[in-house]
């Protein structure tokens, strides 16, 4: 099957958009446009959301969570069937090393066959009331969900939102991305291809401002699931609140990773510079803020350079490649930019920070010392390949430094003492902690962020709750 598709996916069919606009999209590897896919409109939007509508209340509503679970498992055996393809088209359309594309594909069909199988344990409850009776909870799907995702992680994103709420008996309208439209277009395909029934999975790219904005505001949407930066995610809020639509929000981040002198140093350090530079640094849990107890602070600095110096930057299209280009010229600018701040400051710039080649949106990882707490590089989310590292002295002065943060998504703490890394664990406020480890996206487990990381939770049975109503009965008995 050819997964390739350019038009917008509306009740079944893959069309032009009203208006004809078309969305230009450019390898940030070569700087090259290689493809065209329709632009959605207002008018596009609306028709895509009442055809969503129409087809939940049409039957995909009532079918049995077996028919449903069905049709899910269907998806994932084509996703996994098409996993070159897809993992070929993620590379190009945003420069992801195809080793992490393929990884994230296949990632993809886990959270479909995971939902698949969830569906049926995803119990109500019956509750002895003091009246007497039989009282018992249902949950019910909620409509039409409008997904809105980001251009870092496509893919997954795409079918971590889709799946479950998919699996719970809603319909759904995903609005890829404008620098990353071609995979959710193709899981579009594979999932009318899986036998999905025309209208319930809708496909609409197109401009945030525009098109998102009439996905929060219409009133037949239910529910926004919404991934992306918080500014985006604040004024989704807003607008979403006088429908009291239900809303999920995962948003920015500025996670620490916290190293103990009684850690295992060579790994943290080893390891570290991944949980930063991969998929160059554009990741909201990037761990981009380094705490280094003060006793292994050069030991540390040393090996975490050394280990940066050595990732393979290039291509993303060949094997070996560790760090790709970023997304586009703009973002690689905004990196430059924090990177030429803390030069005018006087901050040390150990390694990194130019550009490998002369095509292409690459920046080479670069790792920042002697920046001080108040520094915007320490702050603010980077969004590129760019991490500070600073020492500490005091447990308690560090956390309090940690969670002055407004951010709170992820993290990590290395440690060789179980107290400590308990104690840390429930004093840092994230929503996703590791402990002598950099995983942070589990399927099986809650993601999301505290504070201005987010609303909500994706993955796990907890997102399924985000995607249904809770109902209560009560059946009286004489
Ligand atoms: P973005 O907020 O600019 O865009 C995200 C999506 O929202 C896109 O589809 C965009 O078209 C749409 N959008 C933009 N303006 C809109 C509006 N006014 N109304 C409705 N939709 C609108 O973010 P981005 O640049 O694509 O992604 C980077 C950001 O996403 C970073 O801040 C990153 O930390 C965050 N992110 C968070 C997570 C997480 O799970 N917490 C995961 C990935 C990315």
């Amino acid at each position: 099957m050819n997964v390739n598709q350019s038009g917008l996916c509306i009740n079944g069919v893959f069309r032009p958009g009203a208006a004809g606009r078309k969305i230009v999209q450019i390898n940030p590897a070569t700087e090259a446009a290689f493809a065209e896919v329709e632009c959605a409109e207002v008018g596009d939007a609306a028709e895509a959301i009442e055809g969503a509508s129409k087809a939940f209340e049409g039957g995909w509503r009532d079918l049995a969570p077996g028919r449903r679970a069905e049709v899910l498992f269907q998806i994932a055996r084509l996703i996994r069937e098409h996993v070159n393809p897809l993992a070929e088209m993620e590379c190009r359309n945003i420069g992801k090393p195809i080793g992490d594309a393929r990884d994230e594909v296949l990632l993809g069909a886990r959270v479909f066959e995971y939902y698949a199988g969830g569906i049926g344990r995803f119990y109500g409850q019956t509750i002895p009331v003091a009246k007497g009776g039989f009282d018992f909870t249902w949950h019910q799907p909620m409509g039409v969900v409008a997904a809105i995702v980001p251009w870092n992680f496509p893919f997954p994103i795409a079918c971590w939102k889709a799946a479950p709420a998919l699996a719970a008996g809603n319909a759904v309208v995903l609005k890829p991305a404008s620098q990353s439209p071609l995979t959710a277009l193709a899981l579009g395909k594979l999932a009318l291809e899986a036998g999905l029934p025309s209208g319930v999975l809708q496909v609409l790219p197109g401009a945030g401002r525009e098109i998102g904005e009439v996905l929060v505001t219409h009133p037949l949407v239910r529910k926004v699931s919404f991934t992306g930066s918080t500014e985006v995610g604040v004024r989704i809020m807003g607008l979403a609140s006088s429908g009291l639509k239900r809303v999920s929000l995962e948003l920015g981040g500025k996670s620490p990773n916290i190293i103990f002198g009684d850690s295992d140093v060579d790994k943290a350090a080893a390891g570290s510079p991944m949980s930063v530079f991969a998929n160059t640094g554009q990741d909201c849990c990037a761990r981009s803020r380094i705490y280094v107890e003060r006793s292994v602070f050069d030991r540390f600095v040393e090996q975490f350079v050394a280990a940066s110096r050595a990732l393979v930057v290039g291509d993303p299209s060949e094997e070996k490649t560790q760090v790709g280009p970023l997304v586009s010229a703009g973002q690689r600018t905004i990196s430059e930019t924090f990177l030429e701040e803390s030069s005018r400051m006087g901050r040390k710039l150990v390694c990194g920070g130019d550009r490998p080649f002369s095509k292409g949106f690459y920046l080479r990882p670069a790792v920042l010392v002697g920046v001080e707490p108040e520094d915007r590089v320490w702050r603010e989310e980077v969004f590129g390949p760019v991490v500070c590292i600073r020492p500490f002295d005091d447990e308690a002065e560090m956390l309090r430094e940690v969670n002055a943060s407004p951010y709170g998504l992820s993290g990590s703490i290395w440690t060789r003492d179980l107290d400590r890394a308990l104690r840390v664990s429930r004093l840092v406020e994230s929503g996703v902690l590791s402990v002598n480890s950099h995983s942070s996206v589990h399927v099986e487990a809650p993601f999301g962020g505290f504070k201005m990381s987010g609303i909500g939770r994706d993955l796990g049975m907890h997102a399924l709750e985000g995607y249904t109503e809770l109902k209560n009965v009560f059946i009286a008995q004489n």
